[in-house]
């Protein structure tokens, strides 16, 4: 079932996630819900948050780039980019040598809008799948941007929130035009009731 994405002002965006307690049929369908509902609206990754659901538990799909990703590779698809992944309790820990990238960042909680963030280009995530087996996943490039942007949203953080404070003042109009409703998308938004 494709679900309704929260837009920018909802409060549960800004909100601080409980950790996932057990597996259920419930948690099930709600992943799938939740990867169906990323591939809609053609994103690489979408976090419970951005469904109204305030849990540490995000889905990403990084496949659209397996062909780029594998030439970086060497050749070979790597695995993580076969199928669409799924985080459940993720535990990030940056790669401190790893130089900070700027790279373009959307979101689809925030429509219409892309802004340049700097981050750590690599990541370590720790973190349970759909099975509730535990993993431990090195990610670098279009992987690392992908999980560190959806596990900020379990924190109730956003891409903004890496902007400088002038960067911020400039798109607060776009911002406060979003949090009242005025914002199109291709897939269904909800919004925050005014
Ligand atoms: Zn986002």
């Amino acid at each position: 079932m494709i679900l309704p994405i929260y837009a920018y002002g909802q409060p549960v965006l800004r909100e601080r996630a409980a950790e996932v307690e057990a597996d259920s049929p419930e948690l099930q369908a709600l992943v799938d819900d939740m990867i169906e509902t990323m591939h809609a609206a053609n994103g690489v990754g979408l976090a419970a948050p951005q469904v109204g659901r305030a849990l540490r538990l995000f889905v990403a799909d990084l496949s659209p780039y397996a062909d780029e990703l594998a030439e970086a590779a060497g050749g070979e698809v790597p695995a993580w980019a076969e199928a669409p992944l799924v985080f459940i309790n993720p535990v990030l820990t940056l790669d401190e040598a790893c130089d900070e990238v700027d790279v373009e960042e959307g979101c689809l909680s925030i429509p219409d809008l892309r802004e340049t963030v700097w981050r750590p280009d690599g990541v370590t995530v720790r973190y349970l799948d759909r099975q509730f087996q535990e993993q431990e996943l090195p990610a670098v490039g279009h992987l690392a941007r992908v999980i560190q942007h959806e596990a900020d949203h379990l924190d109730g953080v956003l891409y903004l929130d890496h902007l400088s404070p002038l960067r911020r003042r400039l798109l607060q109009r776009r911002l406060k035009a979003i949090a009242r409703g005025d914002a199109e998308a291709d897939y269904e938004l909800a919004f925050a009731a005014p």
